[in-house]
């Protein structure tokens, strides 16, 4: 019966579209668990037909399948044994259409985000959702997760861009909800179901985004903030002050930032570390006159009223770039630590990583604890770091995480999701009827529990 299976996806796929062995232990898990892959195999379809048959013949012979995008998510979300089979979307890589007119993208789930950016640039029109691994992460990948990133205060989260989608459930049946229009209220908007739910629901296969007019206008700075009240003052007066403009607000530590700039990291220091905060703050206009007019007068008065301890404005690309690289730069803060990404009123943000410092101090003295985030979208990340980490440790760094965030009524995911990392901590944020009903989804879509199974939910337990 299990060779069956793999012969049967062999014909399907073709024989070389079907690793197995060495070929699939050579694969690691790049953000997570560094582990090595295990499954049966790991089966490359070209086509939405070809996953619909692999579903097909998984489904009958009761065989479980795990799909797999750029594998950037941080919760173990394509985590796999040795008895699945890895269903990679990266041979779906076609962007099938940029359309000008309408606004719009379609493209096969496998292609990356950043083709996806590039793509939309070509057609001098600007794709909405952007991330840190934009090189490697997919848009079947950034859709099952309902990624943030970096522009959700302008455009929202990728939920807010998708107007369409395919996908294939678990039998092999092909939802086809190719949606184009802003506007289409025809019954259930069945595309919800996939968003967000981390390939428990369907594979999805392919997308429609809507696309936004290119900004002609951009301005970023880098400013430092001797205390955290400061920096929600500083959100808040720029929230008011450039509603139409503001499309980024991010906040590093000291922590985060003395680490990625040098002496300590490798990039340059475009203001000295040594501040308690670091906020990048970014606008993308029409008119680049009046856009930077505004923007300056934002930036004099905050440092007039003593917001700011320093600051420097951004003054082409490159100056540009060298800011994002900084907060682009996480592989040295989350590379060997334990990723949080917590949402919370951004005005108890700054008491929250304190008490999670002190918890964790008295927990583990030798331990680091990083804050950064999307500040501006109510969610902060806390890397626990420098502790060597077994399963206990991991439990106890955990319970004062997620025990500090209940005082302030937080979720445990903004954005990066659930995946098997933080399935059992899901009653902190979803209540048990809630938990209930994702349960019942699960077992109305895929009754033989085949499709990534155990993540987000357990639809095995009652
Ligand atoms: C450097 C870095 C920066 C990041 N920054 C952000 C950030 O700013 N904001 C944010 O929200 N996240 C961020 N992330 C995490 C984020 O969740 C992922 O980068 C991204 O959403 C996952 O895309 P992926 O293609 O790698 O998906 P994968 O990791 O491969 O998969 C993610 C989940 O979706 C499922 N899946 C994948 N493809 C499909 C498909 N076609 N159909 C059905 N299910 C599928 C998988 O089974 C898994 O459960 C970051 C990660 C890294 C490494």
């Amino acid at each position: 019966m299990r060779n069956d299976v793999l012969a049967a996806l062999k014909t399907i796929v073709g024989e070389r579209h079907v690793l197995t062995g060495d070929a699939v232990a050579s694969i690691e898990f790049p953000w997570n668990t560094h582990a090595s892959c295990a499954a049966r195999a790991i089966v490359s379809p070209a086509s939405t037909a070809e996953v619909a048959e692999i579903m097909r013949c998984c489904n009958a012979a009761g065989q479980t399948v795990v799909p797999f995008g750029g594998m950037t998510n941080l919760v173990q979300g394509c985590a796999t044994t040795a008895d699945d089979i890895v269903l990679s979307l990266a041979r779906m890589n076609r962007v099938e259409d940029v359309d000008r007119s309408a606004g719009t993208l379609t493209a096969q789930s496998g292609v990356t985000l950043q083709a996806a950016q590039e793509a939309a640039a070509a057609a001098d029109m600007f794709f909405p959702v952007d991330i840190g691994a934009r090189a490697s992460c997919q848009l079947g990948g950034i859709v099952s997760n309902n990624a943030g990133g970096n522009k959700v205060i302008r455009y929202g989260m990728t939920r807010d861009t998708v107007l369409g989608l395919e996908a294939v459930l678990a039998d092999g049946t092909v939802i086809s909800s190719m949606n184009r229009y802003i506007k289409n209220n025809s019954g259930f908007d069945l595309k919800q179901m996939f968003i967000g739910s981390e390939g428990v629901l369907g594979v999805i296969t392919r997308l429609v985004f809507r696309l936004r007019a290119t900004a002609r206008s951009h301005n970023v700075a880098l400013l430092a903030c001797e205390k955290f009240d400061d920096v929600v003052a500083i959100l808040e007066t720029a929230n008011r002050s450039l509603p139409n403009t503001l499309s980024a607000f991010e906040v590093m530590w000291n922590s985060f930032y003395s680490l990625v700039v040098r002496p300590r990291g490798r990039l340059a220091p475009p203001l000295a570390p040594g501040q308690a905060q670091y906020v990048i703050i970014e606008t993308m206009g029409v008119d680049q006159q009046h856009d930077t007019a505004a923007f300056e007068s934002l930036l004099e008065d905050l440092m007039e009223r003593g917001l700011l301890v320093d600051g420097v404005l951004a003054k082409s690309d490159s100056e540009r770039e060298l800011i994002w690289s900084i907060r682009d730069e996480v592989e040295p803060v989350i590379g060997n630590a334990h990723n949080f990404d917590v949402s919370l009123r951004s005005t108890d943000v700054g008491e929250y990583v304190r008490r999670v410092e002190a918890a964790i101090a008295d927990l583990f003295p030798e331990a680091s604890v990083i804050g950064f985030g999307h500040l501006g979208d109510n969610n902060v990340h806390v890397s626990v770091g420098g502790i060597d980490f077994d399963s206990d440790k991991i439990r106890q760094v955990e319970e004062q995480v997620y025990g500090c965030l209940e005082a302030f009524d937080g979720a445990i995911s903004a954005e990066h999701g659930i995946g098997l990392e933080k399935r059992q901590y899901l009653p902190i944020s979803r209540s048990e009827a809630e938990i209930g009903l994702m349960k019942t989804l699960k077992r109305a879509l895929d009754p033989n529990n085949i499709l990534n199974p155990g993540k987000v939910v357990d639809a095995a337990m009652r």
